[in-house]
């Protein structure tokens, strides 16, 4: 987020520089079920973006201190690998990474009904495997389709997407050029069904009225990737006029049945 408004990212038509609308989406491509090892998985394209997030759980939290007697802890790893961006970016976790996994922990935390699956954990990894800017969106989009595709019961599917000023005009879904010499980024992921905002970050200064109009551009382009999700799902298990060829997986053996 440089701030530099000075270089031209909207041409006086309204066009941004990877041709796009001031609101209109990158093209997104969201596939559920893509790792045969993982008990839930997806694969979600924006953009440039690459992300895969597999799913493990729930499954006995180990260390044992971190279990919850009352509900599942989920844990979300987000990583973007070396390999991601130009630079070769250094190998394992840092604040970004770190403070990233938090977020998308919490949020997916909100969402699944951990009670059902007391002193478990869910384990969800997010890796990047090309990055656009919008990864933690991105990443977040990802592991709500692997938490559904391993069967765990939760409130929604949750989306999520990046609103931004580029040129003193309010953009959704922003590339990297636009992240990077933009005015703000406000990353913003919701529950579609009740509205209720799970994850909302601002880098950058807007006004309340640009806010307002930010908000709502996020809150519409998320209806439209919540719709992608849940088609990736109808996909996975092949659901023809009502009739499922395939069934959906059982949730991972409850542990605490074992014990
Ligand atoms: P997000 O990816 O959620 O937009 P940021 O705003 O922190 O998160 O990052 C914007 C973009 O900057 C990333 O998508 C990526 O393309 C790039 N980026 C982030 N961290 C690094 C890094 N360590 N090295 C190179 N590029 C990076």
């Amino acid at each position: 987020m440089g701030g530099n408004s000075d270089m031209k990212l909207i041409d006086e038509n309204g066009i941004r520089i990877d041709g796009r609308k001031v609101d209109e989406l990158r093209p997104i491509k969201i596939e559920a079920g893509v790792l045969k090892s993982a008990d839930g998985s997806a694969y979600v394209e924006i953009g440039k973006n690459k992300v895969l997030a597999a799913v493990y759980g729930p499954r006995e939290c180990h260390p044992r201190h971190m279990q919850n007697p009352a509900k599942a802890i989920v844990q979300c790893k987000y990583n973007m690998i070396s390999f991601s961006v130009s630079d070769r970016k250094r190998p394992g976790p840092d604040r970004r990474s770190v403070e990233i996994s938090k977020l998308i922990s919490e949020a997916m935390e909100y969402v699944v009904f951990t009670e059902n699956y007391p002193r478990t954990s869910i384990d969800v990894y997010i890796e990047v495997l090309q990055a656009n800017a919008g990864t933690r969106c991105a990443g977040l989009t990802a592991a709500a389709v692997a938490l559904a595709d391993a069967g765990i019961p939760m409130k929604d599917i949750v989306p999520a997407v990046a609103v931004g000023k580029v040129n003193d005009q309010v953009v959704l879904d922003l590339n990297k050029e636009e992240d990077n010499y933009g005015q703000a980024d406000l990353p913003i992921a919701m529950i579609p069904r009740t509205g209720e905002v799970l994850l909302m970050q601002m880098d950058g200064h807007l006004t309340q009225a640009e806010f307002d109009k930010a908000l709502e551009m996020g809150v519409k382009a998320c209806h439209e990737i919540y719709e992608l999700q849940k088609d990736a799902l109808r996909r996975r298990y092949a659901i023809v006029n009502g009739e499922t060829e395939e069934e959906p997986k059982e949730p991972a053996e409850d542990v605490n049945e074992e014990a």
